[in-house]
């Protein structure tokens, strides 16, 4: 098939190896080594490399981690049984299923059909994995990948098919649109972690098991502040735009950093490995 051709050649071309590795329950205690293939990030590597790697955050880099060709099938058929769930359940309310729920779900309903034993692990590996491995370098808020949102906790926003959290989010979404009015809408807000595991996977999807590539504009799951009360706008009717640079030149953008909305979880050359996100807005200032 063309497509694993080129994951080869991919391989290859970054000298990876192949451990062609299959997943055995004592490899979950090896945290410390790391499951993925690729150098493990070092601070020492230079600034300007960094800089460069972070501005192409979109291109794969020759230190990037990769997916192993031995967990490949299982990462491809996780990612496919994802979007399954998400079908299932509709984009809204996986916003924010717990994995547990997931699971169960996907058990019950033969459309998306039971995760089997080695995607289960593989996501356990996925989530426990040390995210400065492939170089995200942030904080991780959510510790267990059987963290849950609480539905009394949370809000869904009319027209968004997204949540705020009560206490934390929906005062400041709130204050944004009495400032704004109509033209600022909430793109993005609470996330599980199954909805993270879907964005993240089917970003390293896209980039051919490019783990490093993926967690430069995407948080790996459990990495993601969106989990924690943080939320993303943009400028209605700018749709996918909302996520570019091009963002900035919006009236919506421009607004907000009048205003002094903009503490920014990502800022323009930040050292936490992942690009600038000008629309990611942060809830909690102390973390
Ligand atoms: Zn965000």
């Amino acid at each position: 098939m063309v497509e694993s051709m080129k994951r080869r050649h991919l391989l290859k071309s970054l000298g990876a190896g192949c451990i062609g590795m299959g997943i055995a329950p004592e490899l979950l205690a090896k945290t410390t080594r790391g499951y993925f293939i690729g150098k493990t990030y070092s601070p020492d590597d230079g600034l300007k490399d960094y800089l460069h790697k972070i501005k192409n955050f979109n291109k794969p880099h020759q230190d990037d981690v990769q997916i192993e060709n031995g967990l490949y099938a299982t990462f491809e058929s996780t990612v496919m049984r994802l979007r399954r769930l998400q079908k299932l359940v509709g984009h809204g309310n996986f916003n924010i299923l717990s994995f547990t729920d997931g699971l169960s779900l996907a058990r019950n309903y033969p459309d998306v059909g039971k995760f089997t034993k080695e995607e289960r692990k593989f996501l356990e590996i996925v989530f426990y994995e040390d995210g400065q491995r492939y170089g995200f370098m942030g904080q991780k808020p959510l510790k267990e990948i059987t963290d849950q949102v609480k539905k009394k906790d949370v809000i869904k926003v009319p027209y968004s098919g997204n949540f705020l959290y009560k206490e934390r989010s929906v005062e400041l979404f709130e204050e944004i649109k009495k400032e704004l009015g109509d033209q600022v809408i909430l793109t993005s807000g609470i996330r599980s972690v199954m909805k993270q595991f879907l964005l993240f996977l089917n970003k390293v999807y896209d980039s051919e098991g490019n783990l490093s590539l993926a967690s430069r504009s995407l948080a790996p799951p459990g990495y993601s502040f969106h989990g924690n009360g943080d939320f993303d706008v943009g400028q209605k009717g700018y749709g996918k735009l909302n996520f570019t640079g091009t963002f900035t030149e919006t009236d919506v953008y421009k607004r907000l950093a009048e205003l002094g909305y903009l503490k920014l979880r990502y800022p323009q050359d930040n050292k936490l490995g992942v690009r600038y996100e000008p629309w990611h807005i942060k809830i909690n200032l102390n973390v």
